[in-house]
């Protein structure tokens, strides 16, 4: 039975552009403990008024790894140097494979900015290994309705399965590495098992309610990472209904070295990507 290691709360909310009022509850100089994790940015539930021109952040670069964005409320609309794009709203997945490098923008979608509405949403920073992190970007649409729903034993709930595999059902998104997210729901007093590899990083966001892991309390906003030992994860909904992110992965045994939005294993390769990028080998924006 897996074991919480410790609980920790977000940073202090940041904006990223003037679109997405995040928290960072982990990022790539926390070293190999979060392995093959990079960033985890939350934005909880916020209200955005409505607005003449889309509000977000304009085009930026990334390279060695992977952004996963999930929209749990509201809309985000995408665009990238490598032709890859799209809108996705509450339930669906963007996960975007910068490895060589892009540049791409993310922005409100064009409904959401003209009506106004409550935006929610997950970004996390899946790493590359060496071997992957110059393949050629590419995109995935992960949209909600191709997310499997699996019922938990006992009517304690639904699982969504984004990546890996959750009871013979297997989520959408393809990885370079074993990954697992799912995307769990637990009724309130309800208890849950999910099964997560031995040896993979396994780390548990609370968006609503609370859970029991191994004895400790986890609250809503609150991120556990838990041991590597054991390979089942049991968690109690306390009085409410429980809504949380489960990712997991295997460690990539491997330097990380990282300059803002560039991942890779050495300072020579980041110095690389840096002048990639200032002389337009990542592309442009059309
Ligand atoms: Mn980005």
């Amino acid at each position: 039975m897996k074991r919480v290691a410790r609980v920790q709360r977000g940073a202090d909310p940041h904006w990223v552009g003037d679109g997405f009022p995040v928290r960072t509850y982990f990022s790539y100089d926390q070293g190999p403990s979060i392995s093959p994790f990079l960033l985890l940015d939350y934005a909880a539930p916020a209200r955005f008024e409505p607005a003449p021109a889309p509000r977000g952040v304009g085009p930026h670069p990334h390279r060695g790894f992977e952004t996963v964005t999930i929209v749990y409320d509201g809309e985000v609309e995408h665009r990238d140097s490598a032709g890859g794009g799209g809108r996705i709203g509450p339930g669906d997945v963007q996960w975007m494979t910068a490895a060589s490098g892009i540049v791409h923008e993310e922005m409100h979608g064009r409904d959401f900015t003209r009506r106004g509405g409550t935006l929610e949403m997950v970004q996390l920073w899946v790493n590359l290994p060496a071997r992957d992190k110059m393949s050629p970007p590419r995109y995935q649409d992960l949209l909600d309705a191709r997310i499997p729903r699996v019922p938990l034993a006992g009517d304690a709930g639904t699982v969504r399965v984004i990546a890996g595999e959750f009871l013979g059902a297997a989520g959408p998104a393809r990885t370079f590495t074993p990954i697992e997210l799912l995307d769990v729901q637990v009724h309130a007093g309800r208890s849950a098992q999910l099964a997560v590899p031995a040896g993979h990083t396994a780390i548990v966001l609370v968006r609503r309610g609370a859970v029991q892991i191994g004895g400790r309390d986890v609250r809503a906003t609150e991120l556990a990472f838990l041991d590597r030992d054991g390979e089942v994860l049991q968690l109690t909904a306390a009085a409410t209904d429980a809504q949380l992110l489960v990712l997991a992965g295997e460690p990539i045994p491997e330097s990380v070295v990282g300059y803002g939005p560039f991942v890779m294993n050495t300072k020579a390769e980041i110095g690389q990507a840096i002048a990639d990028f200032e002389s337009g080998k990542m592309g442009r924006l059309p």
